[in-house]
């Protein structure tokens, strides 16, 4: 089923008759169009994409499923998107109130006369969170490219080697596999790996750090998003103990996710399991999130999360220990849920690994 059937279905059950989609996320997912300026109109007879003069090209290839309008300078887009909508018959059209901010909406609503706008609720992140079979493909496809790109790093791990030459080179690999970076990736090593959000720095790693690399590949709009985290030169026995306890926690949370459960259930597991080394208290974040088109798509794997977990969607188990003036750990995974049971997606590696290898 398309997203443009998908999301018919979905206006038809909560009375919108009109939707004007304007978010690129939402564009893309919507249409496979991949430029920066689109909208959409789509009511249950008609739906219009809408784009300027440097796409045209670009829409004819990408924008299959429904007819493109094209307007140049000096037209006004949202003057010309107005026309399209009343073209159609439409005095009231629905817009992204998540994403679409308040000086876009007031002077969208200005330049588009006789036509309303009216928030509607986001619908869009609740319809990404089931993948069709293409996305997920593409999702497969973006978890290799990580997992290669994970495999040619541990090559590059020893001591004298700087957190930034790692990021540099991971970011360098996945883009010659024809990827984009999903994200800045995270480098963060010795005591700075006690950072979940670290960025990499000129610090050089040094025998008996933690190195936490997260990062991911964004393949044809789609995300992974893995970390790992090895030790340098030796592991003590204080870090074999931490990286054990976080390992146990990312298992149980992959075995304990299926269809049916809720999300918040798996993220209490998963610290119960910390807290029987007395870690549950240096595990900050939640358990995971949902992966898409956004890195931090919807869906969250947390204790305030009312997400149930249902085939087609995609999640990130990524447990945590951080302390402060010791260093940190965390192990991710990108895990789909099938009627069944689960598929992961990522395969690196992931018992404690200490660089460079004997
Ligand atoms: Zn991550
Ligand atoms: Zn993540």
């Amino acid at each position: 089923m398309s997203a443009l059937v998908r999301l018919r279905e979905r206006m038809e059950a909560d009375r919108i008759a009109a939707v004007l989609v304007s978010d690129p996320v939402n564009v893309g997912w919507l249409t496979g169009f991949s430029g920066t300026f689109g909208r959409v109109i789509v009511t249950q007879a008609d739906a219009i994409f809408v784009t300027d003069s440097r796409y045209v090209i670009q829409a004819k290839e990408e924008v299959t499923e429904m007819p493109s309008a094209t307007f140049a300078t000096p037209t006004d887009g949202d003057v010309f998107v107005g026309e399209q909508a009343k073209a159609l018959g439409v005095t009231q059209l629905g817009f992204e109130s998540a994403t679409t901010t308040y000086s876009q909406w007031k002077r969208t609503s200005e330049k588009m006369e006789g036509v309303e706008l009216l928030p509607i609720p986001d619908i869009f992140s609740e319809l990404r969170m089931k993948k069709s079979d293409e996305e997920v493909a593409k999702i497969r496809v973006a978890c290799g490219i990580a997992d290669a790109a994970y495999d040619h790093i541990t090559r590059m791990i020893q001591p004298g080697v700087t957190e930034m030459d790692i990021c540099l080179d991971l970011e360098f690999f996945m883009r010659r596999q024809g990827a984009d970076v999903a994200f800045p990736s995270i480098v963060v090593s010795g005591e700075r790996s006690a950072r979940p959000h670290g960025k990499p720095s000129e610090k050089k790693l040094e025998i008996g750090d933690f190195v936490t690399m997260d990062f991911g590949a964004r393949y044809e709009g789609y995300n992974s998003d893995i970390t790992r985290t090895v030790v340098v030169g030796e592991a003590s026995p204080r870090h074999q103990e931490i990286y054990a306890a976080v390992l146990e926690a990312q298992l149980w949370s992959i075995d304990a996710i299926r269809a049916g459960k809720m999300a918040r259930d798996i993220d209490a597991g998963s610290r119960a399991i910390l807290d029987k080394f007395g870690l549950a208290k240096y595990f900050g974040h939640g358990l995971g999130h949902g992966l898409g088109r956004v890195v931090h798509d919807g869906g969250r794997l947390s204790g305030s999360s009312n997400d149930v977990i249902s085939p087609g969607q995609i999640w990130t188990i990524e447990p945590g220990v951080y302390i402060e003036g010791l260093g940190g750990v965390r192990i991710e995974d990108d895990v789909l849920i099938t009627e069944d049971g689960i598929e992961i997606l990522t395969h690196s590696p992931k018992e404690l690994t200490i660089l460079p290898l004997a």
